[in-house]
């Protein structure tokens, strides 16, 4: 039996301590925060007793077969598909951009084949190989969709112009002629009923796991494990010491209301003059449950300063060489591991996490019955 530290009670942590846990080691995970799942915390409100997203809309979607069972181990989940609007020019639309978001955008009664020769000619064809947000944009959905929907939303979200980003962050979004409006196109989609701390609580409910939490990892305290996870910060770990690598931060203003504010989940706001990104409204993450009063959450998009909580990694091409040496400090960082969304320094959905959770933690493992050092 080992003794391992895990730093971070997120996802990461949580799927890695257990199953170091279940072959019969000693697990201690420590959080700085106050509560376990990271940013994927839930807790009621508890004014409304609505069930609040607290660093964010959270929605599980996932291919991976081996995940699903996972999380399904260790809570309940609810049917739940993600429809997203967007408002843009005094109208609502529906996104991902559809057959019904063109047809209402351009004024016009387009079946799928006819639709999809209309955005080919929007579209900018000389543009080869899209490689920055906006050359995507241009190249498949053309000018006036782009201004309309993506560009001031994304100046918003990332702070800088959607040419300065990579085709990459667009690409997580289809666009379909027809008039499917799910969000996402995965096999699974749900919710936890009870919300994703207590869905993380589960996996941590195990006896030889220890959670201390308001606990702020120190680099001191490695020598005391026989290895460390790592989820915080990569560049924390290094004390900044190659410079701060970029991250957006969220501010959240809270407000509260009677009935139904906005009648949807998820309410994005496409133009620039508008100053946040998103409404979200919480209750109806839940539709299971009933309530009278509502809390929605405008969502305000900046820069991450020192103090601040890291949200989205933003990977700008020039921040390419400080990442690759701190890539190389974490390669020769023996008895360390870096795992997940900040210790990759990667934008990771839920469900990469929990898969990369399970491959670190048996890789590891098996590293270990062979006597190789990590
Ligand atoms: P985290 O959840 O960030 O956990 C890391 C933990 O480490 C934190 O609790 C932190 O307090 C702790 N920590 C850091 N440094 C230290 C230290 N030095 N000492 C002690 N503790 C420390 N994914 C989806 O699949 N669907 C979605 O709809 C979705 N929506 C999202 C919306 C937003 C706004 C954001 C930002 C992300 C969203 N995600 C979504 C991604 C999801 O949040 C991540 O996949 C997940 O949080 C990653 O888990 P993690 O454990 O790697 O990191
Ligand atoms: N995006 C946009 N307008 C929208 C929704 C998304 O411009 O109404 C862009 C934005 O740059 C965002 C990216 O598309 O970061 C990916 O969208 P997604 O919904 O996956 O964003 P996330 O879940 O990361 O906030």
């Amino acid at each position: 039996m080992k003794n391992y530290l895990l730093v971070g009670a997120g996802f990461s942590g949580a799927v890695i301590g257990r199953e170091l846990a279940e072959v019969g080691h000693q697990v201690t995970i420590v959080d700085s925060r106050s509560h376990v799942a990271g940013n994927c915390h839930t807790e009621r409100d508890p004014d409304t007793n609505v069930m609040l997203h607290v660093y964010g809309p959270h929605i599980f979607h996932t291919d991976d077969q081996e995940v699903w069972e996972y999380v399904n181990r260790f809570s309940s989940f609810k049917d739940y598909t993600n429809r997203v609007k967007t408002t843009s020019r005094g109208q609502v639309f529906s996104l991902p951009i559809n057959l019904h978001t063109i047809n209402q955008f351009f004024g016009k009664t387009l079946r799928p084949d006819e639709a999809k020769a209309f955005i080919e000619q929007q579209a900018d064809t000389s543009i080869e190989d899209p490689k920055t947000f906006e050359e995507q944009a241009l190249r498949f959905v053309g000018n006036d969709l782009y201004e309309a929907f993506f560009k001031g939303y994304t100046q918003k979200q990332w702070g800088c112009h959607p040419s300065k980003l990579p085709a990459s962050i667009l690409k997580r979004l289809p666009v379909r002629f027809n008039y499917n409006d799910n969000y996402f196109f995965h096999r699974y989609q749900g919710m936890p009923e009870h919300g994703y701390t207590r869905l993380v609580e589960g996996i941590l409910d195990h006896p030889n796991i220890t959670v201390k939490l308001n606990t702020r990892f120190e680099r001191s305290q490695a020598q005391d494990y026989d290895h460390v996870f790592f989820s915080g910060p990569l560049d924390g770990f290094f004390d900044y010491e190659q410079g701060r690598l970029g991250y957006r931060t969220l501010d959240f203003e809270k407000f509260t209301d009677k009935g139904d504010y906005q009648g949807c989940a998820v309410m994005n706001y496409g133009e620039e003059e508008v100053p946040y990104t998103r409404i979200t409204e919480h209750k109806h993450f839940s539709p299971w449950e009933e309530h009278e009063g509502t809390v929605c959450y405008k969502e305000y998009s900046r820069e991450c300063g020192p103090d601040d909580i890291p949200y989205y990694p933003i990977r700008l091409v020039e921040e390419k060489e400080m990442l690759g040496n701190y890539i190389a400090l974490a390669n020769q960082t023996t008895g360390v591991s870096f795992v997940g969304r900040l210790g990759t320094y990667r934008y990771l959905d839920m469900d990469v996490t929990i898969r990369e959770g399970l491959d670190a933690a048996r890789q590891f493992l098996s590293h270990v019955e062979r006597g190789e050092t990590v």
